[in-house]
């Protein structure tokens, strides 16, 4: 049998031969095999096979010395780093050096599934792939919560019950959701605050201007980043160990068993697992293969700016894809928002999304308007603008805006293009002028007279034109006019993990016993496209603390126990 050849569906069972050599059985598919230790013949146990295994399948099929050299220093590491692993091990007798929980990844859903786990007494370990100072991936950029309540609660004002929280996930994903599963992070959202509290985080309400989100959305105070640091402290204060720049590469799973990770070659064992490190988003290379090219032979994501972490490489969702995994959700679905065109690459953050499209039109290179800009409220549509930016040739677009916009909104970090005339706009911009007029003209001739109010779904719409604006249509005439110019900034991916209430990753339709998922790398089963804000963190609130806690009944009480 190629074991080079085995690659990620391999599962390995270590096995000591009673001679000292060291054996394993390695399944591939449905075939069985006994292989002997390879060059670990001496001093091996079967523990060894398995690192000088994994090592070979995370690192794909290099040269045989390669293998060999990269197997002694995959030894050496494993062997400095053993001490430390089984200084994790906080209970005492039998049980210990082996961790119970190992939680990969160092958000939020993360974070919550390692503050479970330990207060249910499980010892945890959590390997976060970022240095300490771009901990907390995607988490640290958020600011909000979307939370249900039946009546106002500190932050938040009037009610914002169960049923309009689902209508309004129902609207935003067309259907694509599981709504066993939604309405358990509904659910959640109405009870996890305190709980976020006793772990430090602070509410404060919504910003005046912030995406009319006073009734709908608790804000952190000091914002994901302090949401994330309170939750670190908080977790090691009550002993849960993290490692920083330590990515897990490949995990060994036994019939859907969670067995170990490996971080270069380094074999981590526990009793249960919390997957939870995001989504793909910040692989340029698979953004690309995903989306492919379009009928002007673009590859569209090659514009695609990432709004979070560049640690969100889907490393590990594609091993688990590749090891038969259920899946969910579509590799081109993604939380997409038309963000300023000058943003970085990674890490731009919130203070680069351009938050004026509903209170003007937006064109595109062709000078042309290709959606209704005031479909709905724009804490529900902002985020298909990136995906509609991406859908129009050369993946760039404008939001025009005039004074009266001034002030209705939350100014980006870098201002837009000024002046005083639209046939400056369109020259400043670009843009075909006397094509850029017509659309002005075009839009401005439709708009009928109505009551302007953004705050609330208002009359004024357009008679006549296509694509149609709703709401907030007012004529574009008063100076100065503003561009802005949009890329597509990706939030998160959609692609994931099928799960269940248990928040258990599933192989062929049955629960893994002991290997949980939360946060992005699920979010995919409660939005199957489309986006409300604050729902991210909703969910990987909800499913890191299920995650944490099944993994914890795992690891401590039983397997079985884990799926009551
Ligand atoms: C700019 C921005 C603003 C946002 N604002 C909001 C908001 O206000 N409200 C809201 O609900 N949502 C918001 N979101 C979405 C929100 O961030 C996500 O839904 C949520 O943070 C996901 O949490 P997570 O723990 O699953 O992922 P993340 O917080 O991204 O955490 C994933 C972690 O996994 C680590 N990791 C990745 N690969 C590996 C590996 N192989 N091994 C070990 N670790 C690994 C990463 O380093 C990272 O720490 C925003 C996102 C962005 C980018």
């Amino acid at each position: 049998m190629n074991l080079l050849g085995a690659v990620a569906r391999a599962v390995i069972r270590p096995c000591p031969g009673r001679s000292g050599r060291c054996f394993g059985r390695l399944q591939v598919g449905a075939q069985e095999a006994k292989v002997e230790g390879l060059n670990l013949t001496a001093t091996g146990d079967g523990q060894r096979l398995a690192e000088a295994l994994g090592a070979r399948i995370v690192n794909g099929a290099p040269g045989a010395s390669q293998h060999r050299s990269h197997d002694r220093d995959a030894a050496r590491r494993a062997a400095r780093r053993s001490a430390a692993t089984n200084a994790y091990s906080t209970r005492a007798g039998a049980r210990d050096r082996v961790i119970d929980v190992l939680v990969i990844g160092g958000g939020n859903a993360a974070l919550c599934a390692a503050l479970m786990a330990r207060e249910a007494g499980a010892s945890v370990l959590l390997l976060e792939a970022s240095p300490r100072e771009w901990r907390g991936g995607n988490s640290q950029h958020t600011r909000n919560l979307r939370c249900m309540h039946d009546a106002p609660q500190d932050v938040l004002v009037d009610a914002y019950p169960e049923e309009e929280y689902w209508q309004d996930l129902l609207k935003v994903t067309g259907g694509k959701t599981d709504e066993a599963l939604a309405r358990l992070v509904i659910r959640a959202s109405s009870n996890c605050r305190p709980w976020m509290v006793r772990h430090g985080v602070r509410f404060q309400p919504s910003l005046s201007g912030a995406l009319h989100t006073a009734r709908t959305n608790a804000f952190f105070l000091g914002g994901g980043k302090a949401l994330v640091n309170a939750y670190y402290r908080s977790a090691e204060a009550l002993g849960v160990h993290v490692r920083y720049e330590a990515p897990v590469d490949s995990l060994e799973l036994a019939d859907g068993r969670f067995e170990a990770a490996f971080v270069r070659g380094e074999r981590i064992a526990a009793r249960a697992c919390v997957l939870a490190a995001g989504g793909f988003e910040s692989n340029l290379e698979w953004l690309r293969e995903s989306w492919g090219t379009n009928e002007r032979g673009e590859h569209p994501a090659d514009q695609f700016l990432i709004r979070g972490t560049r640690y969100n490489t889907g490393t590990l969702l594609k091993f688990m894809l590749h090891a038969g995994a259920d899946a969910v959700g579509d590799a081109t679905q993604a939380h997409m928002v038309a963000i300023d065109a000058r943003a970085p690459q990674y890490d731009g953050g919130i203070c680069t999304r351009i938050d004026c499209v509903s209170l003007g039109i937006v064109v595109n290179r062709d000078a042309e308007r290709f959606y209704d800009e005031g479909e709905d409220f724009w804490p529900k549509r902002y985020a298909i603008w990136g995906r509609l930016v991406a859908q129009q040739p050369g993946q760039i677009a404008w939001s025009i805006i005039d004074a009266k916009a001034v002030g209705r909104f939350m100014p980006p970090v870098s201002s837009g293009v000024r002046v005083e005339t639209p046939r400056d706009l369109a020259m400043r911009l670009g843009l075909d002028e006397a094509r850029f007029m017509r659309t002005l003209h075009d839009y401005n001739a439709a708009t009928r007279a109505g009551t302007f109010d953004h705050t609330m779904l208002d009359d004024c719409r357009t008679d006549g034109l296509t694509p149609p604006k709703s709401h907030w249509a007012q004529r574009i005439d008063t100076p100065p006019f503003f561009g802005y110019a949009l890329r597509p900034g990706v939030t998160f991916t959609y692609l994931g993990l099928k799960t269940d209430q248990t928040a258990a990753v599933r192989f062929g339709g049955q629960p893994s016993p002991n290997l949980f998922v939360a946060g992005e790398m699920m979010a995919g089963n409660v939005l199957g496209q489309g986006y409300t804000a604050g729902v991210g963190m909703s969910i990987g609130t909800a499913f890191g603390r299920i995650a944490g806690g099944s993994a914890a009944t795992a690891a401590l009480y039983g397997e079985a126990h884990a799926r009551a």
